[in-house]
């Protein structure tokens, strides 16, 4: 409890931090991106556009990292209503339902029908459920059998939701870290290390706990639980 109260106020205060130097990134970022776009609109020569589009593009790829910074350092302000868990996860398997079938993964969902609903905000819990199976699906990628289970169960005053897959798993040491701002095993561009830092924000935030199972070369499963609203 101690350890999880210590990395509470890390987060927080890491969450302040970041959004101040966040907010001021991002609006110089934002006027790039746009002259650099007018000026694509001009006559150029192909040296010149092939320039500025390189311009445009990596002012976009520094504006993608800033849009989850800003998304990790705004996770502990908290909506509140109520959410059915069922549907939170139902709409974001949808949103995904492109890239999973396109990845081979055959998701297996096992919804519990009377899983009680919780108080929150629904489009951070999303969020959070996008970011674990965003991870799921790149565990999976180089796997020859991909699987990933999502279910839900009501347990009276709790609702727990869990992601199996049947990706690469992790190391001890890495699992250890994994809700570390910052920290990723994914290549420069592709992670931002910033996905469970952020879940776990928004779990705890929520008055719930985020645990992860891994064992390496066979899968993970990340389980998620939260209270059930008015218990
Ligand atoms: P990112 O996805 O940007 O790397 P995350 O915070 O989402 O950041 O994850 C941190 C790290 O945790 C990943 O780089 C990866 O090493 C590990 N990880 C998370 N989920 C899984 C998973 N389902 N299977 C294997 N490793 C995982
Ligand atoms: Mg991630």
């Amino acid at each position: 409890l101690e350890e999880q109260m210590r990395h509470t106020e890390k987060m927080v205060a890491v969450g302040e931090l970041v959004a101040g130097v966040a907010h001021e990134i991002n609006n110089p970022l934002t006027g790039i991106s746009a002259f650099a776009q007018l000026l694509l609109e001009e006559t150029l020569t192909d040296d010149q556009r092939e320039s500025v589009a390189l311009i445009k593009k990596e002012t976009d790829r520094a504006k993608g990292v800033i849009h989850d910074l800003l998304l990790f350092a705004r996770n502990t302000e908290r909506a509140a209503g109520p959410v059915d868990i069922n549907d939170a996860l139902g709409q974001v398997v949808r949103l995904r339902a492109y890239p999973l079938r396109n990845g081979g993964v055959d998701v297996q969902l096992a919804l519990d029908p009377s899983a009680p609903r919780v108080s929150g905000d629904a489009q951070k819990l999303q969020q959070v459920l996008l970011n674990i199976i965003g991870n799921a699906e790149y565990a999976m990628r180089d796997r020859p059998h991909r699987v990933l289970t999502l279910t839900t169960q009501g347990h009276g005053d709790t609702v727990s939701i869990t992601a199996t897959d049947t990706g690469k798993g992790m190391p001890e040491e890495v699992r250890r870290r994994i809700f570390e701002p910052f920290f990723t095993t994914k290549p420069n561009g592709v992670g931002t290390g910033l996905g469970l830092s952020v879940s776990y924000g928004i779990v705890r935030a929520h008055g719930g706990t985020v645990s992860v199972e891994s064992v390496p070369d066979v899968g993970t499963t990340v389980t998620i639980v939260l209270p059930a609203l008015s218990a």
